[in-house]
């Protein structure tokens, strides 16, 4: 016998739906490239969503069509996420911090039939666009006044494409299975590959990670999302916020202290969240010129490990609450927050940072296990570690085009993180068994960086590692065997390597040893060198 409630799909468009009837006149405030600062509410973001929906179809955009976008945190952007999901099209968010040739692989891997720019990005584009094989219509993001001379061919001017257009429409209804949106990681070996949400585990993610004791959202928070739309569609907050009806503060392109902190106090943010290098950025600009917050009472850190310290500084000299989480593009990205349980209210001070210092409990909606190398299932001790994995209705279970072949364990997705999980639930990441090294909140592939110390004609054999750097959070270094006879010094390896990857690439250190270590099967033994590494000290830390 079926329950007899309405059958319903979860459905994206419901969102801004939502946010327009129930909290029409909250605001949605943009610092735009061009500098101005754009104010409106969800009325207007849906009234215009549903504008750019209808010139999408003008455009051809038909369901199941990739539609991408170069784009900072804005209301544009926040309007594409609707109008494009909302037609049942993917919207494919590009992250512009990647090389030239990893953008255009990926944008004709998803084979995106439009691509939406902000200024910022339009020369960037104008150098790949020949490359960009299925691309038929660049949008610019910006409005005639700004339009720029451009070499694009047909360059469409975005508030041309809404102005066109009225808001006279009704969001399709379709299986809630269709897929929403699109975002490649780096954070494997090989090419970048596709993680595929849905309509369902979008809307399934948006409302855990409102819950208390997850980011703790609200209609009366003020947010401001450090972490970009490009990034794990900004960690699901353009979603979450529309379904608390939070006000929303998009930082554009204005990433710096001093910028961030007039943000937070004109616009009264009560609430964010970022990668630490960024609020490194930021505490540092505040000690530096003795600025309080008055209004921020939380701030999600995430992304990478966040220094103990950081916690403390927000918490004791800021008064502003911590919430370590922890998640992959493959989870949505939500899987842990570090949040108390009743248990901890009267726990000593130092006993509750060794929670928060922790990477979190799992949210409803992923459960977690760690396993030894035969995949045996261990002890959640707090004391036995081994590779993390994680089942969900929001956690991938493949890449998009099967790139990779199956990724599963019997039903279960391997994070390539290594943790313990203590009795209570609380996991935290010793190490990590993918080899990929995140700095700054970017994935840096010590394979690609391997591959090219090898070709040097003075090297043997060469290990690229991750090592704690203290704004970075990782940097890498090389670890190499010289030729029998060769001369090869640290400075002409790192003279190698110019040219043949991005700067922020650049190994920060080349250590030469004698031996490296190895697996039974002759592979090279990463775990093990960052053991044998584990006290030196970068000379850029
Ligand atoms: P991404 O797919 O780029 O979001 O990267 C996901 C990976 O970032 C995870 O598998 C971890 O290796 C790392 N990561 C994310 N959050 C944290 C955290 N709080 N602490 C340590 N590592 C993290």
């Amino acid at each position: 016998m079926n329950g007899l409630m309405m059958d319903m799909p979860l459905l994206i468009s419901d969102l801004i739906r939502h946010a327009d009837r129930h909290h029409g006149d909250t605001e949605i405030v943009s610092k735009r490239v061009e500098g101005d600062f754009h104010r409106y509410t969800y009325r207007d973001a849906h009234s215009r969503s549903k504008r750019l929906a209808k010139a999408l179809g003008g455009l051809g955009v038909k369901m199941n069509d990739r539609v991408a976008t170069l784009a900072w945190n804005g209301y544009r952007h926040f309007e594409i996420y609707y109008a494009v999901a909302g037609s049942g099209a993917v919207i494919h968010t590009i992250n512009p911090r990647l090389f030239a040739e990893q953008i255009v692989y990926i944008a004709n891997h998803a084979e995106d039939k439009v691509l939406f720019i902000d200024l910022t990005f339009v020369p960037l584009v104008e150098k790949l666009a020949a490359n960009l094989k299925t691309v038929k219509h660049f949008v610019i993001m910006t409005d005639r006044g700004h339009m720029p001379k451009t070499t694009l061919p047909s360059a469409l001017c975005y508030e041309e494409l809404i102005e066109a257009n009225d808001d006279k429409l009704e969001w399709p209804t379709f299986d809630e299975k269709t897929a929403s949106c699109l975002c490649y990681t780096s954070g494997t070996t090989g090419n970048p590959k596709g993680v595929l949400y849905s309509h369902r585990s979008t809307m399934l993610h948006a409302y855990a990670a409102a819950l208390p004791d997850a980011l703790n959202l609200s209609a009366a928070d003020t947010i401001l999302p450090v972490v970009p739309m490009f990034h794990v569609n900004a960690w699901g907050l353009p979603y979450s916020c529309a379904l608390m009806g939070a006000k929303l503060v998009f930082p554009g392109p204005h990433l710096d202290g001093k910028s961030l902190h007039d943000m937070f106090e004109n616009e009264g943010v009560t609430m964010s969240a970022g990668v630490p290098t960024v609020w490194l950025g930021l505490l540092n600009f505040m000690k530096e010129s003795k600025l309080r917050f008055s209004t921020l009472k939380a701030t999600v850190i995430g992304g990478s490990a966040c220094p103990p310290a950081m916690i403390r500084t927000f918490q004791e000299d800021y008064g502003v609450k911590v919430l370590h989480a922890w998640g992959m593009t493959e989870m949505s990205p939500l899987g842990t927050v570090a949040t108390f349980k009743g248990k901890h209210a009267k726990a000593e001070k130092d006993a509750r940072y060794a929670v928060q210092n922790k990477q979190g409990r799992a949210i409803f909606g992923v459960d977690m296990k760690i396993v030894d190398t035969e995949g045996k299932t261990l002890p959640n001790d707090g004391k036995a570690f081994g590779d993390l994995l994680v089942k969900g209705p929001w956690v991938t279970s493949s890449y998009f085009k099967n790139e990779g072949g199956d990724p599963l364990m019997d039903g279960w997705f391997p994070t390539g993180d290594v943790a313990t999980i203590d009795p209570d639930g609380y996991m935290q990441i010793t190490d990590r068994s993918k080899d990929v090294i995140k700095s700054g909140g970017e994935w840096i592939s010590s394979i690609d960086l391997e591959n090219i110390a090898v070709a040097h004609p003075g090297i043997v054999e060469a290990a690229v590692i991750g090592v704690r750097h203290p704004k970075w959070d990782e940097r890498p270094i090389v670890v190499a065997i010289k030729k029998p006879g060769a001369t090869v010094t640290k400075e002409e390896l790192l003279n190698f390597y110019e040219g043949k990857i991005a700067k922020w690439w650049m190994p920060d250190d080349v250590v030469f040893v004698e031996q490296l270590p190895h697996t039974a099967t002759g592979k090279l033994s990463k775990l093990t060198l960052r053991g044998e590494m584990k006290d030196y000290v970068l000379p850029t830390a």
